[in-house]
């Protein structure tokens, strides 16, 4: 909780004092509503999601006949924490056998970063790890992944640079196999110059891990750099059509006071936040919480 609150700084000084001056009114009135919808959109909660919350807040506010601006705020948590929770947001691990988790996203987003944080996350709870390193398009990628294998601790399939990533990816799965491991976390390119291209090799990739093991992937988790704002809600949309997402992992929330991106990516995309980046370093990685980050938000 004290991570979630530190590394969500940034936004919550943003909005505290907003907020506070929203819920101190004299009176629930049409200029209220307008102050609050102006305080989520420029937090990035994104403008159809801003709508169904303060409407949903309007419906409330009638329904209990509430008078009094200070009762908006746990009704306004509430809501919040409704719409992040939707549909759930924990992993989905194969309970006996091998889990193949793959990881997508853009270039730069801390994709690399973030699969070293999950094998960190995961060999903290005593599972086997290995690391494929499918990225074999992006000079450097290789050996960074290999750098982060060596600091937690967990062995990396790699083949030469160049090489398809469908056969890494393969590899990684045999030698998972081979070693008895829990977890296979699945690097994969993330140029997005050349965008069909790029899909079609995920597909295949995606291919192959579900023609190698029933009900796998069982997580593909697209990252996301919070600070890139409806960017991010871009990229989103072009990774789901080619992998079928079923979870997001939101990084560099500590760098950025527009946080609300999360309700945004949670509503408009239908897809889970299930974990937040809140540092660089190794242990920075969270499982998304709706009620933790609703708190640390404006409590
Ligand atoms: P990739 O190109 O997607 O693999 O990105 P990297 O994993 O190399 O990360 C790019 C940069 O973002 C690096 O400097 C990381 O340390 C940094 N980074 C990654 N995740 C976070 C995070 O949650 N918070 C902060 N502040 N920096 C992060």
């Amino acid at each position: 909780t004290q991570k979630f609150k530190s590394g969500l700084e940034k936004t919550s000084a943003s909005l505290v004092g907003a907020m506070d001056s929203v819920f101190s009114r004299s009176k629930i009135d049409e200029d209220l509503y307008e102050e609050l919808e102006d305080i989520l959109i420029g937090a990035d909660v994104g403008v159809n999601t801003t709508m169904e919350i303060v409407d949903r807040l309007r419906a409330e506010v009638k329904e209990r006949k509430l008078k009094n601006p200070e009762e908006l705020k746990p009704l306004l948590s509430e809501i919040l924490v409704e719409i992040l929770k939707d549909g759930g947001s924990g992993m989905n691990l194969n309970p006996d056998g091998l889990t193949v988790i793959l990881i997508v996203g853009v270039n730069g987003v801390g994709k690399t970063t973030t699969i070293g944080k999950l094998a960190h996350h995961y060999r903290e709870e005593g599972k086997k790890v290995l690391l494929a390193a499918g990225d074999t398009f992006r000079a450097g990628a290789i050996e960074q992944l290999e750098i982060w294998g060596d600091r937690v601790g967990v062995d990396v399939v790699r083949h030469q640079a160049g090489s398809d990533p469908a056969a890494v990816i393969f590899d990684g799965i045999q030698a998972a196999r081979a070693r008895g491991v829990d977890i296979l976390l699945c690097d994969t390119a993330g140029r997005l110059q050349n965008k069909v291209n790029l899909m079609e090799e995920l597909k295949k990739v995606h291919r192959v891990i579900g023609r190698e093991v029933p009900d796998a992937p069982h997580e593909t988790l697209l990252v996301l750099d919070a600070t890139t704002g409806q960017n991010a809600m871009q990229q989103a949309k072009i990774f789901d059509e080619a992998t079928n997402l079923s979870g997001i992992v939101l990084t560099k929330m500590d760098g950025t006071a527009k946080g609300g991106i999360a309700l945004a990516i949670r509503r408009e995309l239908k897809v889970p936040v299930k974990w937040i980046g809140l540092g660089e370093k190794t242990d920075d990685l969270q499982p998304f919480d709706a009620e933790q980050f609703v708190h640390a938000l404006f409590v």
